[in-house]
């Protein structure tokens, strides 16, 4: 008779350090060479139109919410919808992230190079910040135009509708701009974008920096980072994940012993750091 063991951080708490994870990746992989101008970075014209179909998305029932309120002289239902749209979003991303880093591959339906993308990230955290704008935005700009138009047009002239819908789905397009900046330094961010930072509404480098060290399963709302904590101490993916396993006999890839997938070329961001002219012809 066979045993089914799960691998889960509820029923044990591996000892690993991000130093020797690091090392063992050394062993295993090899260093890419990525360039600030190389085709992965940079921006293309399909980026740049998916992104701006995107925006146009979420920015048309933001507006059109926000003239139904200056006729109707109703604004407090559409501002509580738009912060609540601002909260959900981060929740929003919490569940995506965490289910495109442990399940799935490249090769599955519709999400599979975003699946590849988080898995190249947690290899290479540092090439976030080198990624052009709409290269980092155009999937979720893409996703956003197919799913939320059809939602736009439900909500009719419903201005807390519309708030909710246009600022939740503009939190989440954005995610990938706020996940990008958690991994800048301070000196590299725009003031405002670190006042925001520092004011805990926008996800945080120290927050999401835990989201990059052992045992790679926390952390994972990518807007403000508010649900972190509560998701994280409630320890709600970890309950999701045994779950999964026992109703379908998936393992998440956070239970995996350290691999090449999950770990950090330290070589390469100790490069970036030292010397960002030097690290983009790596
Ligand atoms: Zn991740
Ligand atoms: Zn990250």
């Amino acid at each position: 008779m066979s045993v089914i063991t799960p691998h889960c951080h509820l029923l044990r708490s591996p000892k690993r350090t991000r130093h020797a994870l690091g090392a063992a990746a050394a062993t295993t992989t090899t260093i890419p060479k990525l360039t600030s101008t190389g085709p992965s970075l940079r921006s293309t014209w399909p980026h740049r139109f998916w992104v701006a179909t995107g925006c146009a998305t979420f920015l048309t029932p933001i507006a059109k919410s926000i003239t139904i309120s200056l006729t109707s002289n109703s604004a407090l239902e559409p501002i509580l919808a738009a912060v609540l749209g601002y909260a959900l979003a981060d929740l929003a991303t919490g569940f995506y992230h965490w289910a495109i880093d442990n399940y799935g591959g490249p090769s599955t339906p519709l999400v599979g190079s975003q699946i590849q993308a988080f898995q190249g990230h947690h290899k290479w955290p540092w090439t976030i910040t080198r990624r052009e704008f709409a290269n980092n935005l155009h999937a979720l700009g893409r996703s956003l135009t197919f799913t939320v138009i059809p939602l736009d047009l439900v909500a009719g002239d419903n201005a807390a509708a519309l708030s909710f819908i246009g600022v939740c789905s503009g939190c989440i397009m954005f995610s990938q701009q706020f996940h990008a900046w958690a991994h800048s330094t301070k000196r590299r961010l725009p003031p405002a974008v670190v006042a925001l930072q520092d004011a805990g509404l926008l996800v945080s480098r120290a927050g999401h920096a835990k989201h990059h060290r052992a045992p790679f399963n926390n952390n994972y709302c990518i807007v403000s980072g508010m649900w972190n904590e509560v998701l994280d101490e409630m320890k709600v993916f970890e309950v999701l994940e045994m779950v999964v396993f026992f109703k379908l006999g998936v393992r998440p890839r956070s239970w995996s012993e350290p691999s090449s997938e999950w770990t950090e070329e330290e070589v390469e961001v100790e490069a970036e750091i030292k010397d960002p002219v030097v690290s983009k012809v790596v």
